[in-house]
């Protein structure tokens, strides 16, 4: 998870404060010494972390801040509202065009996540908003970027617009905005090419696109692991092309997060959105005061609910209450949700966004096995589609063909319709009401 250690030693700072009833000017220079450390160990720009902790300390030290009931809350509330303005204050989202098509065009250095961002953002607007996309190959140097796009446009079912590497880039922008226009794609995403560095051929290329499509957005890739340096990054694009937003990638791999916390300082421009893994599902809107929430072990329970309401469609939740309440949920729909629960990414970070969750430690064992699921779902295969529509068919010998078919043995088998049945009770007793036999079942 992001700023893992900025996050342990934050509210660290903040917890031996809050066991105080009165603080001084004293406990208050500790906790800021703590907090500056913590910043900077995050690698957070040096001029960023002088500044925050200078507003933090010109605010904590209004007198009636120290004078309060509750000073170290009202400590930790000016640690978070100025986290929250250091990220950018408010969530900034995607401007649409007043009339479609809305081109947005991608830019970042090679190796930031670019080609992978442009396919994540078009399948996540396409899903949010609605929005019908076009995917546009514009990196016609890296020999693979062509197809490396193509087949994302495959896996999302999302259409490609390429002129092979024999076009100039600008052509293909050009070419492909007409392309939208006239077959209706409402949102056009321009990749284009990355380099190892920032060099003066690629700047002119990317102002040259500019200028020829005037995109709605331009998007940078950053790199999150990169830290502070992705701040440089980000100020000498923008420098060159005056970009509308950042999209920040692999905050999965970043435990310190000083990119996210000096890119906005440095370079005026919001972040958008960030990338939060490998997978195409795996982008969230970045929201300031969320992070900061997060940051500081306060939970936030709206991005757990908006990954929820992303993969559950409200039909089909309304149909499987049903199955529930009928008793006719079967292994169909138990295979169904379970690639949904999957799809919400790593249980150990949905657990966090739970008020208070963060605070158990030892949430990594909490990790479903990828093999076990793996296994799970073999086994699940192996039964004919009579067994999973039927689970109270499914005997002795049944057991022993689908433990044969699935290389596990009877036990396993055994075990996993012992749980399914079980879940199944519970799921009948929850969705009607029922919660003496919840509480009976329960040993309550
Ligand atoms: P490009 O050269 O900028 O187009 O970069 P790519 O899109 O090819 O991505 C480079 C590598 O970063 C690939 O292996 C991606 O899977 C990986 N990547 C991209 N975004 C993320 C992210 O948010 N998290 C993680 N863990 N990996 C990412």
């Amino acid at each position: 998870m992001a700023f893992e250690s900025l996050s342990d030693r934050l509210q660290g700072a903040v917890q031996t404060m809050g066991k105080k009833g009165k603080i001084t000017e004293g406990d208050l220079k500790e906790m800021m010494r703590e907090v500056r450390l913590a910043l900077l160990e995050a690698d957070v720009n040096f001029k960023v972390v002088k500044d925050f902790v200078k507003r933090v300390n010109e605010r904590a030290l209004n007198s009636e801040v120290l004078q309060s009931l509750s000073p170290a809350q009202q400590v930790v509330k000016i640690v978070n509202d100025e986290l929250t303005d250091l990220m950018g204050g408010e969530h900034v989202d995607i401007q649409y065009a007043t009339t479609p098509p809305t081109v947005i065009m991608m830019a970042g250095l090679q190796g930031a996540g670019k080609t992978t961002t442009v396919g994540k953002l078009a399948n996540f607007l396409k899903k949010n908003d609605h929005k019908k996309p076009l995917l546009v190959a514009g990196d016609i140097y890296r020999p693979a970027a062509i197809n490396q796009l193509q087949t994302l446009g495959q896996q999302l079912d999302i259409p490609v617009f390429t002129l092979g590497d024999q076009v100039s880039p600008v052509e293909i922008a050009k070419q492909a905005v007409e392309h939208a226009k006239l077959q209706g794609y409402d949102l056009v995403f321009i990749d284009t090419a990355g380099r190892l560095q920032i060099d003066e051929r690629l700047m002119t290329e990317l102002k040259d696109i500019k200028v020829a499509v005037q995109p709605n957005e331009i998007l940078l890739t950053v790199d999150s692991m990169t830290g502070q340096e992705a701040a440089n990054v980000a100020k000498a694009f923008d420098e060159e092309l005056d970009v509308t937003g950042v999209v920040l990638t692999k905050l999965d791999g970043d435990t310190r997060g000083g990119a996210a916390l000096s890119i906005v300082s440095v370079t005026g421009k919001p972040i958008k959105f960030t990338g939060t893994g490998e997978k195409l599902t795996e982008i969230e809107r970045f929201y300031p005061d969320r992070m900061s929430n997060r940051i500081l072990g306060m939970g936030d329970m709206l991005t757990l609910i908006e990954k929820a309401q992303a993969e559950f469609d409200e039909n089909e939740a309304e149909a499987m209450a049903a199955k529930m309440r009928e008793n006719t949920y079967d292994f169909n729909d138990f295979i169904k949700q379970m690639d949904q629960m999957n799809n919400m990414g790593p249980l150990k970070d949905i657990i966090k966004l739970i008020p208070g969750m963060s605070k158990l430690g030892n949430l990594d064992q909490l990790n479903i096995d990828p093999k076990q699921m793996a296994h799970t779902k073999a086994i699940i295969q192996s039964m004919t589609p009579y067994e999973r529509e039927n689970p109270d068919s499914i005997n002795q010998s049944r057991r022993r063909r689908i433990a044969n078919g699935s290389a596990s043995t009877v036990q396993e088998v055994n075990r996993l319709i012992k749980q399914f049945n079980e879940s199944r009770k519970m799921m009948s007793a929850m969705t009607n009401g029922n919660m003496g036999a919840l509480q009976n079942m329960m040993g309550g």
